[in-house]
């Protein structure tokens, strides 16, 4: 890539704060913002879902539709869309609507090859987009599996490869774990990719077609959302069968730690909590621990309280939570848990709150302004994850004054130092999960200590700055890391 200023188009599943599913979104939604501040030319093109254009709507955010429709033919179906414009954070930002393609809910159940046709038409839009406005993108900034289907389209699409010569792309791993991966009939030849980029050097993984894969190979550059993850994928323990992959694009690959919207996931000017404070004076924060503690129906009876957030899946460490209860329950720290996802998870956390009723509480959904009160009203803030490309949550936690207790591994181990900001863990075992809360506990009743540790987190920098600045320089072709 040559360093001149670039026209990059982020093409993104979801984009917080009016479609989300986790931090993929909050990247999505603050990344561009700081980009743009930092001297880039940066626009997003998202879809819209359900009710996306109300909530942009309510936030303040005014939209206008493009008269002309864009009009992509998705393997001999033409799927008509609706573009609207807005400008979110300083930053054009299409929102794409069809609603034949997409629905309330942003991800399918399973992946096939008919399931992923929302984001193929995504990404398409996006390749199409500079015939309906008048912006051609340089470089395409795309996400996990699902614009996965960009880079590939810029290397092996029968038309857009052709349309677009010279373009690049990024790709960005929020979660490898996840790559899109189904058998390849009604997909390759439907879709318009090229034959050629079905074997082992492409898209194709075993017979199928693995999307994430085939931007890994394709894209220009591909980048991760932390610098001990961006290691941990080359290794076989962490490489989701993709290790091999990226051991031989490693030059292309770079680690960079997420940022946050330090804007919005401010405890002075918190819209969401009953009371703002800020690092220099914390009694407000007793007031939003109050607060919390009343909507568990609990009195205060003087235990910290320890909060995770989070979405309800192996990744984030339920296995030994699971297991810990009836240690955790005993260890002197309440535990509230907010979260959704995989049923046999919900199903312990109701059955832990029904026998420790006074001990643990459960809130089980999706709830943005109550998360606010857990990073608020929380003591310490529990992530012991089994793998974590980079974690907002903690970083959230601690900008909140909620102290840290998680496991090293991937972002984690990059954020969270133990003694320092919070307290870190390495075994995935109940017994080193509840090790690390006794110590905490501990830590707890030696006020000045506690504090110092508050203050070393809601005083690190979590603004996106520097890492805005490193994908500058992703954008811009250097191949300096450091
Ligand atoms: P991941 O992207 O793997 O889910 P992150 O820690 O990077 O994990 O980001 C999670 C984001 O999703 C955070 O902003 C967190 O507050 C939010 N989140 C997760 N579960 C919930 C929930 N049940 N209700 C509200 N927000 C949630």
């Amino acid at each position: 890539m040559k360093k001149a200023l670039k026209k990059i188009l982020f093409v993104t599943s979801e984009f917080a704060p009016y479609s989300k599913v986790g931090g993929l979104a909050d990247v999505a939604g603050s990344l561009p913002g700081a980009l743009r501040r930092a001297g880039g030319d940066v626009r997003v093109i998202t879809p819209v879902y359900g009710d996306t254009l109300e909530k942009v709507n309510k936030s303040g955010v005014k939209t206008h539709r493009i008269s002309q429709r864009l009009e992509i033919d998705l393997g001999g179906f033409r799927a008509v869309c609706t573009l609207h414009r807005a400008k979110v954070d300083d930053v054009i930002v299409w929102f794409l609507d069809c609603p034949q393609f997409f629905s309330d809910k942003i991800y399918p159940d399973y992946v096939d090859p008919w399931t992923v046709r929302p984001f193929v038409l995504l990404c398409f839009a996006a390749l199409e987009l500079h015939n309906v406005v008048s912006w051609k993108p340089d470089v395409f900034h795309c996400h996990d599996w699902p614009t996965a289907p960009l880079p590939m389209a810029l290397a092996w699409h029968k038309r857009y490869a052709a349309e677009h010569a010279g373009a690049e792309s990024v790709l960005t791993i929020h979660n490898l774990a996840f790559q899109g991966v189904f058998t390849p009939q009604d997909f390759v030849d439907e879709l318009g990719f090229d034959r050629s980029g079905f074997n082992m050097d492409g898209f194709e993984f075993y017979g199928n077609v693995n999307l994430l894969k085939g931007a890994i190979v394709a894209a220009t550059a591909v980048t991760t959302v932390s610098p001990n993850y961006a290691e941990e994928i080359k290794t076989a323990t962490g490489g989701n069968l993709l290790d091999g992959v990226l051991r031989s694009h490693s030059e292309k690959l770079w680690g960079i730690l997420n940022g946050l919207d330090t804007r919005y996931w401010n405890p002075a000017e918190d819209k969401y909590l009953p009371a703002r404070y800020s690092v220099g004076n914390l009694t407000n924060k007793l007031k939003c621990r109050a607060e919390l503690l009343k909507q568990c129906g609990w009195e205060d009876d003087g235990r910290p309280l320890m909060t995770c957030v989070s979405r309800l899946t192996t990744q984030k460490g339920f296995d030994i939570i699971l297991k810990a209860v009836p240690e955790l329950a005993a260890s002197g720290v309440r535990c509230l848990f907010l979260g959704s996802g995989e049923r046999n998870i919900e199903e312990g956390l109701t059955f832990a709150q029904s026998v420790h009723a006074n001990d643990m509480h459960f809130f089980k959904g999706y709830n943005e302004e109550l998360s606010h009160l857990l990073y608020a009203g929380g003591d310490m803030f529990l992530m012991p994850s089994l793998f974590e490309p980079c974690g907002l949550s903690q970083m959230i936690a601690m900008r909140y004054g909620a102290v840290p207790i998680v496991r090293s591994v991937g972002g984690l181990a990059d954020t969270v130092f133990d003694g320092v900001n919070g307290f870190v863990f390495t075994d995935f075992s109940p017994l080193a999960l509840t090790d690390a809360v006794s110590r905490a506990k501990a830590c707890f009743g030696a006020k000045d200590k506690w504090r110092k540790l508050i203050n070393n987190g809601m005083t690190a920098d979590f603004t996106w700055n520097k890492s805005a600045e490193r994908y500058m320089r992703v954008y811009s072709g250097d191949k300096e890391r450091i």
